[in-house]
């Protein structure tokens, strides 16, 4: 098997910077992919954080003008990545995430933020770095989706090209007027180019042009194609089906491994699980919890956000007090949900604690001390949290939809006695259900053996990318040889 180079194309990548998932999966893919002879470098803006974690680099390109400044395309390595840094600081040097400035407000250049990042991977996949000219490129969400029309209107000998939605609600559309400043043709503004109900559309670029399309789990994959999932492109994605699939997500077992994670009191694993007690008690401390509580903790890491249901958690509070259970949340985004989880902490100290914002560590920390983790998500392409938790043994409590149908079995009475139920599933996917299943958990953790088999079985699973990263290999692999003459 000869070794194949990808170029991956993302608008943040762990442990550099990071919003949600898809910095996850950007980070961990190169490395799984690496045991499947697969080369892939990643571009990715020159951020403050992205230019401050440079090792060793070299200039490839130079710049005189992209949009609006020069620039130069380093190659670089930083934290074990191999990368290609866009270092435009009028572009990318600036406070706050990649997306918003510190306020919480889009950067209003935004489009040509994300266009000029696509106009250097395209040059890339064309072979502007001799040394590194990749087989495969791979996108990942609207921020990387005009790379694919670049690379087709070239009109040169492309890569194959794969994009990959994370996330379908977020989509990229900007005014048509926008069309030239973005670097594309004017032959580009039609339904079989970049247009999407009359505006420019970055994601269905993306899916027009790719020569696959996946995304990160097959019940997602299938879901996407209904019009109350679509999010308007099921028409486009119906299309394109037969090039759409579902490849689940894994995580870093590296990062996330109760055995010998730094963030933690206590290391423990499924055989010796004694630690998720320190665990639990440092928790507790940290959230100012009772330690009287006979009831499960119940714990969420999560951007406060309508996909993510915590309205419908805010409305089940109650029945995790009337199970003498306790709550714990680490999140951040909508203010309502700041606001309403605040005041529920404030009306029940020692038994409910939030902290917005963000923190890796105690993310770590409720994974390991929290007996149940909540993933009442509306919808959900893969989610991560609940891998998390499996791997560190805090049951999670799921509706069923995307990939949370695909990666959590329901703990029903069969599955407990066959040792393969690793979580609660909430169906349909309403706070009634929700509350249903704080009762099933509680009267579950109340069973001592049962509990314990349960969090046995979810510690057992296999959340790696071993699996899902010989599917990816694979489907390269499969579009090098088609695009073979
Ligand atoms: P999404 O990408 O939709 O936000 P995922 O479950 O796919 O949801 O991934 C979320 C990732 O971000 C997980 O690794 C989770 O631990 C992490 N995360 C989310 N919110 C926070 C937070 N407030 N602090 C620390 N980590 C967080």
């Amino acid at each position: 098997m000869s070794g194949l180079k990808a170029l991956s194309v993302v608008s943040e990548i762990y442990p550099l910077i990071k919003t949600g998932g898809l910095a996850d999966v950007a980070g961990a893919l190169p490395g799984a992919l690496a045991s499947h002879e697969v080369e892939m470098r990643t571009v990715v803006p020159g951020y403050p954080s992205v230019m401050a974690a440079l090792d060793e680099h070299e200039t490839v390109v130079e710049l005189a003008e992209l949009w609006g400044g020069r620039a130069r395309v380093l190659a670089a390595r930083a934290k074990g990545l191999d990368l290609f840094v866009v270092d435009a600081p009028h572009l990318y040097a600036r406070p706050g995430n990649p997306y918003h400035a510190p306020d919480g407000t889009d950067w209003q250049d935004n489009p040509y933020r994300f266009a000029a990042l696509c106009w250097v991977a395209a040059q890339i996949g064309l072979g502007s770095v001799p040394a590194f000219v990749p087989q495969v490129v791979h996108l990942h969400d609207w921020q990387t989706g005009l790379t694919a029309a670049h690379l087709t209107y070239d009109g040169r000998r492309r890569p194959g090209i794969v994009i990959t939605i994370h996330n379908l609600a977020f989509q990229g559309q900007y005014p048509s007027s926008m069309l030239q400043g973005l670097g594309l043709p004017w032959y580009s503004f039609g339904m079989d180019g970049v247009e999407y109900y009359g505006n420019i559309g970055f994601l269905k670029a993306g899916l027009q042009f790719a020569d696959r399309i996946t995304t990160v789990s097959p019940t997602y994959a299938h879901e996407i194609l209904s019009p109350e999932c679509g999010m308007g492109m099921e028409g486009l994605l119906k299309a394109r089906s037969s090039v759409l699939s579902g490849i689940l997500n894994g995580i870093d077992d590296t990062v996330w491994n109760p055995a010998t994670d730094p963030l933690l009191p206590v290391h423990y694993s499924a055989a010796e699980p004694l630690g998720r007690l320190a665990a639990k008690a440092a928790l507790r401390k940290r959230f100012l919890l009772d330690d009287k509580a006979q009831g499960p903790i119940f714990g969420v890491v999560s951007r406060l956000s309508d996909q993510k249901g915590l309205d419908m958690v805010l409305e089940a509070l109650d029945t995790i007090l009337a199970v003498d259970g306790q709550f714990v949340l680490l999140g951040s985004g909508d203010k309502e949900l700041t606001a309403g989880f605040h005041r529920a902490a404030s009306v029940h100290p020692g038994r409910i604690g939030c902290v917005i914002g963000y923190d890796e560590a105690l993310a770590h920390l409720i994974q390991a001390g929290s007996d149940a983790l909540l993933v009442p998500s509306r919808f959900e392409p893969c989610g991560l949290t609940q891998l998390c938790a499996l791997r560190y043994g805090a049951v999670p409590i799921v509706t069923r939809v995307g990939g949370l149908a695909d990666t959590i079995i329901d703990a029903n009475e069969m599955a407990i006695d066959a040792g393969v139920g690793t979580g609660l599933v909430v169906a349909p996917t309403t706070t009634e259900a929700l509350e249903e299943s704080i009762l099933r958990a509680a009267r579950l953790y109340a069973d001592v053996p049962t509990w314990q088999k349960i969090v046995r079985a979810a510690m057992k699973c296999d959340v790696s990318w071993t699996r899902s990263a010989g599917r990816y290999a694979k489907l390269y692999r499969d579009l090098v040889k088609e695009r073979t003459p």
